[in-house]
């Protein structure tokens, strides 16, 4: 794979700008990656892992002659961001971002985007529950999908680099508008990751289940729960806060399945739990077909002994 843009800033470095960063060089996709975090210490530890060619302290400096800009903060940090890299862009130059949610990143980033600077944003449906510079590596794209959500008008050459980039970096790529993009990772991501909050919250609020207790028998299901649970609180808060709609239209609807499954045991109704028990079978089987899982017991934990 050759090179795609000459320069390719990153603002913000946690997990994602970082497993760019490792993946951009492991295909030498870009000439220079410059990155900007909001803490000195974050860009300390940039510095000293070597995870950026120039980590800059401001997020400007980092955008300027760049022709590729990506903004990898929380949701409700990009407005701002963009805010302050808008002067310094150059005509031709690319804006994109990797938010969880599409809608409330274009609303606030649009506005800022200078007119001849191009705006295409991406999310890259890949990730882990650990965050920060450290956490980052280059095959965290690999076989897994990056969204590109155009907007009306958005330059067709822009959108086809974009996608060539994250192609590099490992990723299959497709394009969505953003309403649906939203309810889409609603359903995927959003909801999941509030239910999975909402169990580990009721085993912590449980005090007849001691916490040795739950910790030591977790392998019974509750650990999958604690891991999705164990994710970033900021980017959380966020993704909540700014795809609402979505969210509450999934969770409106998985009250009312949880009320006809509560039902269906209360009245002893098994035909109704074994049929819904067998349809969601099957999604799994498609998941591990699609190649977006391992079919190995237990994802794949190694087995002590
Ligand atoms: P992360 O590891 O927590 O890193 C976030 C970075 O943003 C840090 O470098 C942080 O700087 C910086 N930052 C935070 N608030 C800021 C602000 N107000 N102004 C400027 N910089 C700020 O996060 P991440 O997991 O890489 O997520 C980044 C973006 O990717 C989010 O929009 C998220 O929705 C999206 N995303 C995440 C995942 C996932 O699974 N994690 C998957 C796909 C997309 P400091 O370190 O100095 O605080």
């Amino acid at each position: 794979m050759s090179r795609v843009y000459d320069r390719v800033a990153l603002i913000g470095l946690g997990l994602i700008a970082s497993s760019m960063f490792w993946a951009i060089k492991r295909a030498g996709l870009a000439g220079e990656v410059t990155g900007h975090a909001r803490s000195a210490e974050t860009r300390d530890t940039a510095r000293e892992i070597g995870l950026c060619d120039r980590v800059c302290d401001s997020a400007a400096e980092a955008a300027e002659g760049a022709d590729l800009v990506v903004l990898c903060v929380p949701v409700g940090a990009m407005g701002a961001v963009a805010a302050e890299i808008a002067p310094v862009l150059d005509p031709g130059a690319t804006v994109s971002d990797v938010g969880s949610v599409k809608k409330a990143v274009i609303d606030a980033v649009g506005p800022h985007v200078p007119r001849g600077v191009h705006f295409v944003p991406a999310h890259p449906l890949a990730g882990t529950e650990h965050s920060g510079p450290r956490s980052g590596f280059a095959e965290l794209f690999d076989n897994r999908w990056c969204l590109i959500v155009p907007e009306n008008g958005s330059d067709r050459d822009a959108i086809a680099r974009l996608e060539r980039f994250w192609q590099g970096m490992g990723a299959h790529t497709d394009e969505m508008d953003a309403d649906h993009h939203d309810l889409v990772l609603a359903v995927t991501s959003h909801a999941p990751h509030l239910i999975a909050y909402t169990m580990v919250g009721v085993a912590d609020d449980l005090r007849r289940v001691t916490d040795s207790e739950v910790i030591k028998y977790s392998a019974a299901g509750f650990r999958d729960f604690t891991r999705i649970a164990a994710s970033d609180p900021v980017m959380w808060r966020d993704v909540f806060l700014s795809n609402k709609e979505a969210t509450l239209e999934i969770l409106g609807r998985f009250t009312e399945e949880l009320f006809a499954l509560q039902r269906a045991i209360r009245t002893g109704d098994g035909a109704h739990l074994q049929d819904y028990f067998t349809r969601t079978r099957a999604i799994r089987r498609g998941i591990i077909e699609a190649g977006q899982d391992t079919d190995a017991p237990d994802f794949g934990r190694v087995r002590p002994g």
